[in-house]
């Protein structure tokens, strides 16, 4: 089986080619970065234009690396979201166009499920798993226990921690994506015991997260220091704000654990995802957490934790191989949550 895969929830455009023999035929991503640094975030509106300008050629790209035509393919999957609507609308379109013409069938992935799901295409893990979602919209702790099958048993009440990571970049003055650019300047500091900052809902019944406070206490560092930072504040700020987050998210992922066996006391995987699951302090502490509890650890390799296609196409064959697909006039859904029957926190999506 082998399955054209369209991602364009974000800023990232993107198309690969997978099978179901967990082969990565083609892969291809381009980054918006360049059109959107000069206003510091992602600018909808023109997310939507360029995915419009650059999908065609890189759904050509990604069929000519895998060296097949339409005609080889066995379904198209694409995010039908969570998202930012227009690019959603503009990946799902070309998605459901392509199936029309071709006769295909179509897949509407969640995005969300589509970064759950990666770790069993790069590696053998099996259901049921402990999932720790950190991307740029979403911080949550979930129970995965088969395809479309989540609980969820925490999430963020305030930021995502990707959004921790890029907000705190910004009061730094490191620019944007600030994810990478704060574990560079962490990398560098002299003394990365110099500040200490507060550790959110650390030691805290329950396994939902808080990260606003740390940005404040970020900022009021900043402030203290008169505005204006050495390299060497910087840097060692950078060092303490991303050991806290990963203390904070071992914290967390160590009450889930707990709760996890519960309910699937013959064990699972601790799996991460997301964006800033790329970030390798983060995975080392998760990865010395999961020895001490004697599970298996899964962290994608790092170009598959940020946005991709390869993860939507793999998401599809997943759901395509349990005989599922998505009539063409699905609509897209800006909001999405894996677990709908989780509670929503009130202003965020869930
Ligand atoms: P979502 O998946 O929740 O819809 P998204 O798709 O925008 O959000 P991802 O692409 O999965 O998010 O992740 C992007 C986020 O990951 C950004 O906030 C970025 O700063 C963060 N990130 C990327 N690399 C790193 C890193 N090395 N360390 C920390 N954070 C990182
Ligand atoms: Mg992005
Ligand atoms: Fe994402």
């Amino acid at each position: 089986m082998i399955v054209l895969g369209i991602e364009t929830s974000c800023d990232e455009t993107a198309a690969a080619v997978v099978t179901d023999a967990r082969e990565i035929r083609a892969d291809v991503v381009l980054s918006q970065l360049d059109d959107h640094t000069p206003y510091g975030g992602v600018v909808p509106e023109i997310a939507a234009r360029a995915h419009l300008e650059h999908l065609d050629g890189l759904i050509r790209r990604a069929m000519d690396e895998a060296g097949i035509g339409f005609g080889d393919l066995d379904a198209v999957a694409a995010t039908g979201g969570p998202g930012l609507i227009g690019g959603v609308i503009v990946g799902v379109m070309t998605a459901k166009a392509i199936a029309a013409a071709r006769g295909l069938p179509f897949i509407a992935v969640n995005h969300l499920e589509g970064h759950a799901l990666t770790a069993r295409l790069t590696d053998d893990v099996a259901f049921p798993y402990l999932l720790l979602l950190v991307s740029g919209g979403h911080c949550q702790l979930l129970a995965v226990e088969g395809v479309g099958r989540y609980r969820r048993l925490g999430t963020t009440i305030d930021d995502a921690v990707g959004e921790a990571f890029d907000k705190t970049a910004k009061l730094l003055g490191l620019g944007y994506p600030g994810g990478p650019l704060v574990e560079k300047a962490a990398a560098r500091a002299a003394n990365p015991a110099r500040f200490e900052l507060p550790r959110p809902m650390l030691g805290r019944p329950g396994c939902d997260f808080s990260f606003s406070g740390l940005k404040t206490a970020v900022r009021r560092h900043v402030e203290e220091l008169g505005g204006v930072l050495s390299e060497a504040d910087r840097d060692d700020l950078a060092a303490a704000f991303q050991s806290t987050v990963a203390e904070v998210l071992a914290d967390r992922c160590a009450r889930a654990i707990r709760r996890f066996r519960e309910d699937h006391p013959q064990g699972g995987a601790l799996v991460v995802a997301g964006g800033v699951a790329a970030n390798k302090a983060i995975r080392s502490r998760l990865s010395t957490l999961a020895e001490k509890q004697r599970m298996q650890f899964v962290a994608p390799p790092l170009r598959l934790c940020t946005d991709n296609a390869a993860m939507i196409a793999w998401a599809g064959i997943e759901r395509f191989r349990l005989g599922e697909s998505d009539p063409l006039n699905f609509a897209p859904r800006p909001r999405w949550p894996l677990d709908p029957t989780a509670a929503p926190v009130i202003g965020r999506a869930g």
